[in-house]
This record gives C-alpha cells, structure tokens and sequence, in this order.
C-alpha cells in the first residue's frame, strides 16, 4: 500500500459514479490522498454492493472497468472479494437451483443438511457465532419444488459459498485471480473472511487450521499478481495477532475508534496509551468505516464498565442515534457495532474531531478516511428513517455540489490541512519506507523497530493526570510531536524537518 491517506467510498457516494468521483479526488484532493478503498462496484443484488453477482463486470451505474483502471492509475486502489458468499442471484447459484445435484456447482455451496445430515443438535447450535439475532441459514425452494436450508451467514441475499469443497476451491482461485489480474489493484481486502471456516463442533469462526489453509491459498494467488490482502476480521483483538503471525498479509487496528471515543469521552488515555504501546505497527487504522463502529475489538483493552460508558457516551453524544437504529429492527447486521458518523459521534464538536484524526495520522500505519468522515458528516437521520437501515445513518450520498459546499467547511479545511500534512512530511515513515511510497505492510516483511511487539515507531508519554498524550514520531533528523489534551480537546503539533519548522493547531 502507498504509504499516505486512503479514502474509503462507494463508487456513488461522492457524485454519481466512478468518474465523478475520480474527478473531483483528482480536483479537490491530489495533495491529501495516496489511494481509495473503493467499495464494491460489481453487479450486486443486495448489501450496497456486497451480493455480487459476478466479479468480471463493473456494474453500468457506476461506470467501466475503465473507469475503475483509470482511478486505479492516480490513486491506489484497495478493493473488496467477498469469498464468504455470492448473491442468491448469480448464476452460480441460480444453476443449482435449476438442476439441484446436477449441477457442476451444487458443492459450490452449504445445504445445512452437507454439515448436520442428521439436524442440527442445540449445544452446536449454540456454539456458533453468529452476527445477527437469527439462525444463520435461510430456506430455498428448488426448481423441483424440493425445500433446503443452506447456510447464509449475513443477509438472504448473500449465500455461503463452500471454498473447501472442490468446486468452491476452483471457484476462489478463477475468481480472485481473475479480480487480482485488473490493473491499478493494489489490494483486496478480503471481506468478512472470519465466517468462511465452518467446521463441526467449533464456533465456525476463524477456525484453524482451516483459515491458514484459506489464507496460504489466496495469498499464493494474489503474490503472483503482486496483489496484497487485507483480511477484514472484527472480533477481539488477538485475531489480528494472529493473522500478523502468519506473515503474508495485512492487518487492521479495529481497536482504535472505540479507544478514542472512550479517551475523548471520559479525559482519561491510559487505555489508550497502553494500546499504543502494544499494537502492532503494520497496519491499516480506521475511525470509520461504512460498517458501524466496532465493539468487540476492544474486548480486553477496555473494562467492561469502561465499554458500557463508552457506548452510553456513545448514544447521548451522538444525540441523534436511536438505539433501535442498531437492532434487527434497522437491518442491523452486526450485534456487535454501533451505527453512527464518527463525527456525531463526538458530539459534532469540530476539536474533539480534530483531536481524534490527528492521533490516527501519528499512530504508524496506513490511515484511511471514509468519505462522511472527510467531509466531517453528520448522521443522516432522514435516510435511515426512510430506509429502516441502520448502517445508512452513516451514508449519506453526496452531489459534488454537496461535497464541494462541504469542503468549505472550516472543520473539513483543517481536516485536508492535517491529511497533507500526514502525507508529505517525512516523519511519518512505516516500516521502514518513506512517505508517499510503496509499503509492504505484510508482517513478515517489515524491518523491526525500536520496540520489542511488533515494530514501533514512534515515543508515546502521559501525563500524570491521563489526560495529556504526547506521540513523537522521527525519521533520520526529522522530527514531530502532537499534544493532545483529551480534557480541552486541543491537538498542537511541533515538527522540524527537511523544510524547516512547522507548529500548528490542528
Ligand atoms: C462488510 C459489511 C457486509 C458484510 C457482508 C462485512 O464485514 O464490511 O458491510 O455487510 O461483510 O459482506
């Protein structure tokens, strides 16, 4: 990944399309970003994107593949293969419908019946993890009139694909392989991975040695096309331990939004600095996402107390969330997120956001910024009641009227002021290599740092009180600190380098 800010959108959040977003990237944000995770633009049946249909076409109302290849050559590109599930329309499945053991993909999928031939028992039942307050398999009625439940982890929509049987393993290697040759694709992040290893008497989560399995085989196909995973896990965070011990592919730091909604909430950063001293360097750090902001990534690094003042916090500052818009009854598809812009999040207070994105640029790692976070949005109440989503509380669609009207806004200006900061000044180096190149953020392949977990690169102090949190970060002479006062919500940074003296307010 180039090592800079990444942008996070749908190809129709920011203008209509794939080239309206491109355009007004190119216009408005050349000096703030290095990439864009661009959410899925493939023809998809359900989930905003994530029921796709088929990986080999670009849907027609966002544009091309063209489209996608010339975005790809300004901006690095991070994309999405969903290889837990397919939409119960594509053709994959519409064929075994069709012709049920006939069919050359029948295998290609989860009957509840391939797993328990003789039901379900309840202490199994009960062991699996599942995201959503229901059994996760839906019923299906096939062209002969037969009636089976098959296993379909998220929506209706989105059926369970079997990477382990035969089929399911030609199925992965033509499809991601097909996704890794596009050009401009320089990483995929591999959508909800975790619920793709399901084995008898396990939680059907994460199991081992099924997902080294898994993982060794997708990262075999993408190596060969110089393509980097990203495997999207949210569960407690030594999942992500885990997955950076394997080596090969990139990790996330789920833990930072909510450790940064407690530390802004309650004045108090230890949980927070003790974090910071332990995470690992290489990785990718989100606030926000197009998901909700996650709860169970912080599991062990917040009390139980500090975790319900959080999401209490969480629904008085964000005054305008409705705890039901996070419940079965909005659509929710995670139990375990909360549905709210960061922005509202803080109480649409302009400092404690400032305060919030200037610590995820210092922390090392590769930030990325979701769009409604860009332009500091704050819930969009009207959408969700129009929909009955939850997660559309945070995706708002703007016209590039809209998002120019927005960029105005002096919030938003100190937040590309702070982006182009994060991405030309020389200190923020990861693993070794320079702003504004290309980083291999893979564990294995990073020079250790100073610290003895992971790699670190940066010098983290409190002050007594825990409210005062100084990051400094260095590269060769250059040098830079930020002041963040989790009581006053003031952000100063000091830096001395290549250019000269630079301190500001953020
Ligand atoms: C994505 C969600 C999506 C789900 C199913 C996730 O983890 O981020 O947006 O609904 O996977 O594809």
């Amino acid at each position: 990944m180039i090592n800079g800010v990444h942008l996070i959108t749908y190809p129709d959040s920011l203008g209509r399309n794939i080239a309206e977003l491109h355009g007004f990237m190119k216009r408005r944000l050349s000096n703030c970003l290095a990439g864009v995770h661009l959410l899925p633009f493939f023809p998809s049946t359900a989930d905003r994107g994530f029921a796709p249909t088929t990986y080999r076409e670009v849907d027609s109302a966002f544009g091309s593949w063209k489209d996608v290849e010339t975005l790809g050559s300004d901006f690095e590109l991070t994309v999405d293969f969903m290889m837990n599930h397919i939409s119960v329309r594509s053709a994959w499945f519409l064929d075994w419908l069709e012709k049920g053991k006939n069919s050359r993909w029948a295998d290609l999928f989860i009957p509840v019946d391939k797993l328990f031939p003789d039901g379900i028992p309840k202490d199994e039942r009960a062991l699996i993890y599942t995201r959503k307050p229901r059994n996760p398999w839906t019923s299906v009625t096939f062209e002969d009139g037969t009636v089976r439940d098959v296993w379909c982890t998220f929506f209706e929509e989105q059926i369970d694909i079997d990477v382990f049987s035969d089929v399911g393993r030609c199925w992965l290697e033509s499809e991601l392989g097909e996704l890794c040759a596009r050009r401009g694709i320089g990483t995929i992040r591999l959508d909800a991975i975790g619920y793709a290893t399901k084995r008898r008497g396990t939680r059907f989560f994460f199991e081992e040695p099924e997902i080294v399995d898994l993982l060794t085989r997708c990262v075999d196909i993408s190596e060969r096309h110089g393509v980097t995973l990203l495997p999207e896990i949210h569960e407690h965070f030594s999942y992500q331990e885990r997955l950076a011990g394997l080596g090969r592919v990139m990790i996330y730091d789920f833990a930072l939004p909510m450790l940064l909604l407690h530390a802004c909430y309650s004045g108090n950063a230890v949980p927070l600095r003790d974090w910071l001293l332990r995470r690992p360097g290489n990785c990718v750090t989100t606030l926000d996402t197009h998901d909700g902001i996650g709860i169970v990534d912080v599991a062990d690094l917040l009390s139980s107390e500090q975790i319900d003042f959080t999401i209490n916090m969480l629904y008085e500052k964000g005054s305008s969330v409705n705890r039901r818009y996070s419940t079965a009854d909005f659509g929710n598809l995670d139990i375990y997120q909360v549905n709210c812009t960061y922005y509202s999040a803080l109480g649409e207070n302009d400092d404690a956001y400032m305060v919030a994105r200037a610590l995820q640029f210092f922390v090392p790692g590769i930030p990325q910024v979701y769009y409604v976070g860009l332009l500091a949005g704050p819930n969009d109440i009207e959408l969700v009641q129009k929909t009955r989503q939850g997660r559309d509380i945070n995706r708002h669609g703007y016209s590039l009227e809209e998002a120019e009207t927005q960029l105005e806004r002096p919030v938003v200006k100190r937040l590309l002021r702070l982006m182009e900061f994060r991405n030309s000044f020389e200190v923020f180096g990861v693993g070794g290599t320079a702003v504004g190149a290309k980083v291999d953020l893979r564990a294995g392949s990073l020079k250790p740092g100073r610290a003895e977990h992971g790699f670190r690169e940066m010098d983290v102090s409190l002050n007594e009180g825990g409210e005062v949190l100084t990051i400094v970060r260095s590269w060769g002479d250059s040098k830079a600190s930020l002041q963040v006062n989790f009581s006053e919500f003031s952000a100063k940074i000091e830096s001395e380098g290549a250019a000269g003296r630079k301190d500001f307010w953020v």
